[in-house]
């Protein structure tokens, strides 16, 4: 099967190469060439637009930062929709706005083209090691056509329900995550600042009610002082921004997660962005000077 893949990143390029260890005729494409030399070298073909990657391609997949660059990949002037064929299967693992990716679907339909959204959570580790977890939307049909092809990159495979369901599952997901990895910092920050060892402070709080995943990475992250991507802040901030955008689509009031979005956004504005989501803490450890760092791992 040709499998085509769109965007080779800190995601993408780790769970491309997975495809093409498992025997998949890959090609790909990037803005950037070399960010798929690693690809290149072992066999993959390049494609230079979307829309060559259409052409020679029976299935397409994607993981791109956010929405604008999805919509540029599928309706620009050499994008997908100028490629696809009837019979295509498209396959966003981007975290994408669920309107965006359904307002696709509608729009691939038309040519005959099947779209899956499948978001992912696992993390960079989780793209490298094959593990992650993802979550799809679409129809259940095309779902089994492309399972191996997730396979290849994920351990557990949910199927969530109609195009758009992986979205709204994952943005509830980083509503959550994004939400600890906020309170996170300003605790630790607050326990540190007033004079506790962070290195007990974290052993208390990860045997108790306070544990949580982001917590239980902090020897390996905020301990080590080390906030490089990873997971940018920046797409933290726009996934932040997508389940509020959601939120209000359905009427559900987010009042933490719309106070998660602002102290994202102070820290993004204070030139955090690039930083991973983690380097949160950085902004708030500037603000009142102290850092919440520990020699034990
Ligand atoms: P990234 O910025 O590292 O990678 C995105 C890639 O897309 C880059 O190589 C970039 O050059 C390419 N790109 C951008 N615009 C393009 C365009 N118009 N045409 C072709 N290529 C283009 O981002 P990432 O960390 O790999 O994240 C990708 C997606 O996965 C995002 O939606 C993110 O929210 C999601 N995600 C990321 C993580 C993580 O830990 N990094 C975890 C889960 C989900």
């Amino acid at each position: 099967m040709n499998v085509g893949f769109i965007g080779i990143g800190q995601m993408g390029a780790p769970m491309s190469r997975h495809l093409l260890e498992a025997g998949y005729d890959l090609t790909v494409h990037d803005l950037r060439k070399d960010a798929a030399k690693h690809l290149l070298d072992k066999g993959a073909k390049w494609a230079d637009t979307p829309k060559a990657v259409a052409e020679t391609c029976d299935v397409v997949i994607s993981c791109l930062p956010t929405p604008i660059q999805v919509q540029e990949v599928v309706y620009g002037t050499h994008g997908l929709m100028a490629g696809w064929k009837t019979g295509d299967i498209y396959v966003d693992m981007s975290t994408n706005s669920p309107t965006v990716i359904r307002q696709v679907a509608k729009d691939a339909k038309a040519k005959g083209v099947a779209v899956l959204d499948a978001p992912v959570t696992g993390g960079t580790r989780g793209a490298q090691e094959g593990t992650l977890s993802i979550m799809v939307g679409g129809d259940k049909i095309f779902l089994e056509k492309i399972r191996e092809i997730l396979q290849a990159m994920g351990k557990k495979i949910f199927h969530v329900g109609d195009v758009g369901c992986g979205n709204v599952a994952k943005l509830v997901n980083n509503l959550i995550s994004l939400t600890n990895n906020t309170i996170n910092a300003q605790a630790f920050v607050l326990g540190v600042k007033a004079g506790i060892d962070p290195q007990v402070l974290w052993e208390i709080t990860t045997s108790g009610t306070a544990n949580n995943w982001n917590l239980q990475q902090y020897p390996q992250t905020v301990f080590q002082g080390n906030f490089e991507p990873g997971f940018r802040l920046s797409l933290g901030f726009k996934d932040i921004g997508l389940a509020i955008q959601l939120g209000r689509e359905y009427g559900v009031p987010l009042s933490v997660g719309a106070a998660v979005e602002q102290s994202l956004l102070e820290a993004k504005a204070a030139g955090f962005e690039d930083k991973s989501v983690d380097g949160f803490i950085l902004y708030l450890e500037k603000l009142v000077g102290v850092e919440v760092r520990s020699a034990k791992k």
